[in-house]
């Protein structure tokens, strides 16, 4: 399936695009059909299934067709930091747009957001608490609401919302479109959520679990420093079958000739390459003439290669399905396989969600060095040493010397869980000045 199916107007086609999303994830092909429909909706999904665009995407769509002014959508999250992940997704999805869109949460000065809302706003997201503060000062007008999504309402429920929801349900017209979110499904939130909706569908959307087998180690490196540590890692590790995986094609294809240049038995599989060299790419990988293949993730869809011990995360994925998927071409059929992830600092919440996935932390990597990657050597790329410096204090974990002293220090992305640090004979320094 593919967004085109959708027809989204262009603008939104567009920003779908430049966001970088080129195939709908499992939440955003089932649900999009029905809410394009206008038909009510519960979404038993997590965060990191893509379900923001997924209610978004319909969402701007159908403001798109009604040209009507007021506040027309609402969205309902739990949490300051949720309003604004959505909102940042909101303007990602909606630049090309003329529809406007703010925050409303407490915390923050009420005068900012009374005049955004009297400037004239399509889109609200908005924490309970503050939006009814809004609604008995009458700084906003909720009764042209055409849609409302409710994100992570099982969150609502915890923190007590829900009363505060039933109050602002009042205020807007009863016949809307709607559409709940929430990761779990407590009886008290099922009950509210019947009030809701009606006669909603419901979609459930389980991350699949990769395979007990496959052991899920970081690397905590900077952008600039990635290639040296796949070297090392490509040359400590020397397994027959290696999938690397990179965000663009251009990096597929550049990371390819460069490691080719230095001599490894390395091709690259990405989406400017013509079915026949794909082809020769793909058959070259499967006999062994290849070693290491490069891949996209749309490229390395139909890759069905047995006997791939190691895989490596060059660029971390955007979604936790996507590294279920790419982690799941090794360790199949009960054979052990290996994923290597290579993070930098602003990959922190995805790399949480896919640790909170996995139910386990990911082990703290450390390769034996080709000698080349030492500390002079990183430093002489990083063009501000300061943010060297505060990334080194960050990521000493992987540091050999350091290592011992630092163990039982909680890793730097997961939030309270002792470290297993592995050790080899010679760890590379170079790691250790980030
Ligand atoms: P969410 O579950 O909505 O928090 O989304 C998790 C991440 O997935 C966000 O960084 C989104 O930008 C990204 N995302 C959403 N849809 C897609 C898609 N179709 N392809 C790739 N990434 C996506």
């Amino acid at each position: 399936m593919d967004f085109k199916d959708f027809h989204f107007a262009p603008p939104l086609a567009k920003a779908i695009a430049q966001c970088g999303y080129s195939t709908p994830t499992q939440i955003q092909q089932q649900a999009i059909p029905h809410l394009l429909q206008r038909k009510d909706l519960l979404g038993l999904a997590q965060t990191g299934t893509g379900k923001t665009a997924a209610y978004l995407l319909p969402t701007l769509q159908t403001l798109l067709a009604q040209q009507k002014k007021g506040v027309r959508a609402l969205i309902l999250v739990p949490t300051r930091e949720l309003a604004e992940q959505v909102y940042k997704n909101t303007l990602q999805l909606s630049t090309l747009t003329s529809l406007r869109s703010c925050t409303i949460y407490g915390g923050v000065s009420k005068v900012e957001q009374m005049k955004k809302l009297a400037r004239g706003v399509e889109v609200v997201i908005a924490c309970p608490g503050r939006l009814l503060d809004h609604i008995q000062s009458k700084t906003v007008d909720l009764r042209n609401l055409d849609t409302l999504i409710l994100d992570e309402a099982d969150q609502m429920f915890d923190k007590g919302f829900l009363p505060d929801i039933r109050r602002i349900l009042t205020h807007i017209p009863a016949k809307r479109h709607s559409m709940v979110f929430s990761a779990t499904m407590p009886d008290e939130v099922r009950g509210f959520v019947e009030d809701i909706l009606q006669d909603p569908v419901t979609i459930q959307i389980d991350h699949d679990k990769p395979s007990k087998t496959i052991s899920h180690t970081l690397f905590q490196v900077a952008q600039d420093n990635k290639t040296t540590l796949l070297r090392d890692v490509l040359l400590s590790h020397n397994t027959p079958k290696t999938l690397v995986f990179t965000k663009t094609r251009f990096k597929a294809k550049s990371l390819g000739a460069q490691l080719l240049r230095q001599g490894f038995a390395v091709t690259s599989l990405q989406g400017n390459m013509s079915q026949p060299q794909r082809q020769a790419a793909m058959d070259g990988f499967r006999k062994g003439k290849f070693k290491v293949l490069i891949a996209t993730d749309i490229a390395a869809r139909g890759i069905d290669v047995s006997e791939i011990s190691l895989v490596i995360n060059y660029d971390v994925p955007d979604t936790v399905e996507a590294y279920t998927h790419r982690v799941g071409r090794t360790g199949r059929a009960e054979h052990t396989g290996q994923a290597l992830t290579f993070a930098t600092q602003a990959d922190k919440r995805i790399v949480r969600l896919v640790e909170h996935q996995l139910g386990r932390i990911f082990v703290a990597g450390s390769v034996e060095t080709t000698g080349q990657g030492n500390t002079e050597h990183l430093q002489a790329h990083h063009d501000d040493r300061a943010t060297a410096q505060v990334e080194e204090k960050e990521a000493r974990i992987f540091t050999g010397k350091k290592a011992h002293r630092r163990e039982k220090r909680p890793f730097p992305f997961a939030s309270n869980h002792p470290v297993k640090h592995v050790r080899s004979k010679r760890t590379r320094k170079s790691q250790t000045a980030l």
